[in-house]
């Protein structure tokens, strides 16, 4: 529930109706939208509450019909959040593409694909360490070796790391050698591990789980938010539908909506859409087109032979390429990709 204030309110009464609501043991926020103090209510209002805040002094109005995740939303904070990492920001006017492997497989095999997309202007180092595979059969990822290479391989090229964390017993670890944590599509509504993601302070990058709405992503995020780390970066990559041609079809209107109900800086993941590395970067110029703050995408040295999504992982001279293209686009949308 919301209440909005009169323009003219005072700021005394301003303060009384957040005193009021947080002697009731109610969490509140209070943001700008379209120039009206707008105070949020988080959680579910008690029996009464509507009527008792619509009568005090300076709430002109107030409301039920509004999303449950307040933390989240663009109401309560009009400028889009800029997310700080290892030295990079995502959510500024500078696109970041975060590229790498989809898993570590080797010193050599990380330390040659941070070489070269840094060469080519990633500004992050991404690599997963502990794989969340559909068969049990797949590749799991090397684990806490993998982070102390993908650490290493990433201070090496000056590029900050991200890798992803499957379960809520891993978080301390994973957070120990990177600077931003992945919550993977699968993973999205693991509550407990959004809520342990929200209880650590490095940045957490979401992904949208492939059967989730853009109502149930962005509540996904209130979760980490309202653990304690606003620091969320929310990620599309494909959801399921019945095309079976692509991996996943990439929500691109996701992006726009994305955009508008929320705060919080948007990224987006064309090779896990795409599933093949042909169709990546026509996905890519077209999220930054759409509007995202960046680009997460898989690359390898030497994609016939990776032990995971390899067929939609770029090789170096394909994301070199790719990212001339990737300049050009954030031209003309008045952004230049960063840092
Ligand atoms: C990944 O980034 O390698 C990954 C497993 O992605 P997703 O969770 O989107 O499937
Ligand atoms: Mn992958």
């Amino acid at each position: 529930m919301i209440a909005i204030l009169s323009r003219d309110c005072s700021l005394k009464e301003k303060a009384d109706v957040v005193r009021s609501l947080e002697s009731e043991g109610y969490r509140v926020t209070v943001g700008v939208l379209d120039d009206e103090i707008v105070i949020s209510v988080l959680g579910v209002p008690r029996l009464g509450l509507e009527e008792r805040l619509a009568t005090m002094p300076g709430v002109r109005e107030t409301r039920r019909d509004v999303p449950p995740y307040a933390l989240v939303a663009r109401a309560h904070h009009p400028e889009t959040t800029r997310v700080k990492a290892g030295g990079v920001t995502i959510g500024g006017r500078e696109i970041v593409v975060i590229a790498g492997p989809c898993s570590i497989e080797s010193e050599a095999q990380v330390r040659s694909i941070a070489g070269s997309v840094a060469a080519s202007g990633a500004g992050m180092l991404r690599g997963g360490a502990f794989k969340p595979r559909t068969s049990p059969y797949g590749f799991q990822g090397l684990g806490e070796e993998a982070l102390r290479l993908l650490a290493a391989a990433g201070e090496e090229a000056g590029l900050p790391v991200v890798s992803e964390v499957v379960g809520p017993e891993d978080v301390d670890l994973v957070a120990r050698y990177v600077d931003v944590l992945q919550i993977g599509a699968r993973s999205m509504q693991n509550f407990r591990l959004l809520a342990a993601c929200g209880r650590q302070p490095k940045p957490v990058l979401l992904k949208r789980s492939p059967m989730a709405t853009i109502d149930e992503f962005l509540n996904a995020a209130e979760y980490v938010v309202t653990h304690g780390n606003p620091r969320v970066i929310l990620c599309e990559r494909g959801i399921r539908t019945f095309e079976t041609a692509t991996r996943n079809t990439l929500d691109v209107s996701a992006v726009p909506v994305l955009r508008e109900r929320s705060h919080l800086p948007v990224v987006v993941d064309p090779s896990h859409a795409a599933g093949r590395r042909e169709w990546v970067p026509a996905l890519a110029l077209a999220a930054i087109a759409a509007g995202a703050d960046g680009l997460l995408v898989e690359v390898h040295d030497d994609p016939e032979a990776a032990l995971s999504d390899g067929r939609q992982s770029l090789t170096s001279e394909g994301f070199d390429a790719m990212m001339g293209g990737v300049r050009r686009v954030a031209e003309a949308v008045g952004r230049s990709v960063g840092p």
